[in-house]
């Protein structure tokens, strides 16, 4: 590793920033205690201001995937019909986490680098109307596109399913209004565009998605939700929580309602279509065909460039780290993430020592250009700065 950088562009983990490291090095103390569930409870108000939502945000100790899990043994019963729309590796988590579970899965997808129809979505909830619940991604982390779930939402609460949204990347990222959408269960996690480690996965659902936590006959016992909205009433969780990483949470929200979530999402925006600007201005393509997300831009290795070695040599000789394929996308593409903590400047040498290692690869690509594209972009207003 270079001693002098350790520039952090993967989409999760991504960097965290001083204000959170300064209170994850303080001493630990108890959680059943007045002073920890007044933080709670002020860490899930926060948490609602960003899902946007009345609903509550249920906090799990666990990965991303654990909420994700969550979302599917709280609302089924073994057998019940659900929808799965994906076009990558997180959403064809939904299809394992469901037929892991016994549910009857249907599916609609779309090539990877592509978004869903949500046309598609209506055909299938039109032929069959029992369906329980639609499982999709707001950003798809593997391919850097974002759905259009605006479109999507609108079609599903016309139905009798709910809709469960997986923002684990895209929260915080992209923009999702939970309660002006009318999604229904939007789960997220702490180590993307929230700036915190890995280890807190949050969960919010609606009337109707409670509703169905009633009936629902999944096994189940960590993440039983009826533990935690009972645990919740006195601002406390039901297992021991990963206290510090909750008081590094009021941290990182803190910025982002110091900023304003309209502006930070603004900034992630410019940051995320100066970097794309660069990338073409340096004659690289773009691997979403549409809708590409401001959480993490997915680019195509070039030809006679070998991907893994690409990303090997920027991270252990530069002290720059991108995120590869996954899947079958493995050694094609390469991920730069936009996301949360991640600054103008990191994304500038990030792009500097990219360009340096493609030359010497074989692929000339200036660096100069690269920079002076997102400079250019990046003091322009971007289109999508009409977002909430
Ligand atoms: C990172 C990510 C996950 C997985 O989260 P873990 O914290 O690794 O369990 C799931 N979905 C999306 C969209 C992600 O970006």
């Amino acid at each position: 590793m270079n001693q002098n950088r350790n520039v952090l562009l993967t989409p999760g983990p991504t960097p965290v920033p001083p204000e959170a490291l300064k209170i994850l090095s303080q001493p630990i103390f108890h959680h059943r205690t007045p002073q920890y569930r007044k933080v709670f409870g002020r860490v899930s108000l926060g948490l609602q201001e960003v899902f946007q939502t009345k609903s509550n945000v249920f906090t799990l100790t666990s990965s991303g995937t654990g909420a994700m899990e969550a979302a599917v043994v709280n609302f089924l019963s073994p057998g019940d019909t659900i929808l799965v729309a994906h076009a990558g590796k997180f959403g064809e988590r939904w299809l394992e986490l469901g037929k892991s579970y016994g549910m009857n899965v249907l599916s609609v997808s779309a090539p990877y680098g592509e978004a869903i129809d949500p046309a598609e979505i209506r055909k299938v909830l039109q032929v069959n109307p029992f369906t329980k619940a639609v499982y999709t991604t707001h950003c798809e982390t593997s391919t850097g596109v974002t759905y259009d779930i605006q479109s999507i939402a609108e079609m599903v609460s016309k139905s009798n399913a709910i809709l469960v949204v997986d923002a684990i990347s895209g929260l915080g990222a992209d923009p999702l209004p939970q309660d002006e959408w009318k999604v229904d269960v939007v789960v997220s996690g702490s180590q993307k565009a929230l700036m915190l480690p890995p280890g807190l996965a949050f969960i919010s659902a609606s009337e109707r998605a409670l509703a169905l936590n009633k009936t629902s006959t999944c096994q189940k016992y960590y993440c039983d939700l009826k533990l935690y909205q009972k645990a919740f009433l006195d601002s406390d969780t039901p297992f021991t929580p990963a206290l510090t990483l909750v008081l590094a949470l009021e941290e990182t929200l803190k910025l982002i309602q110091v900023k304003g979530l309209r502006s930070h999402l603004n900034e992630t925006a410019r940051l995320a279509d100066a970097t794309r600007a660069a990338l073409r201005a340096i004659k690289l393509e773009l691997f979403a065909k549409s809708h590409p997300s401001n959480a993490v831009t997915a680019v195509k290795v070039p030809n006679g460039i070998d991907g893994e070695k690409l990303i090997k040599i920027m991270r252990d000789e530069k002290g720059v780290t991108m995120a590869g394929g996954q899947g079958s996308m493995k050694g094609k593409i390469f991920r730069i993430a936009h996301m949360g903590y991640i600054t103008k400047e990191d994304l500038t040498i990030g792009l500097q020592i990219l360009c340096e290692t493609l030359s010497a690869l074989g692929f000339q690509a200036s660096s100069e250009e690269a920079v002076h594209y997102f400079n250019e972009t990046y003091k322009r207003p971007t289109a999508k700065e009409v977002y909430r």
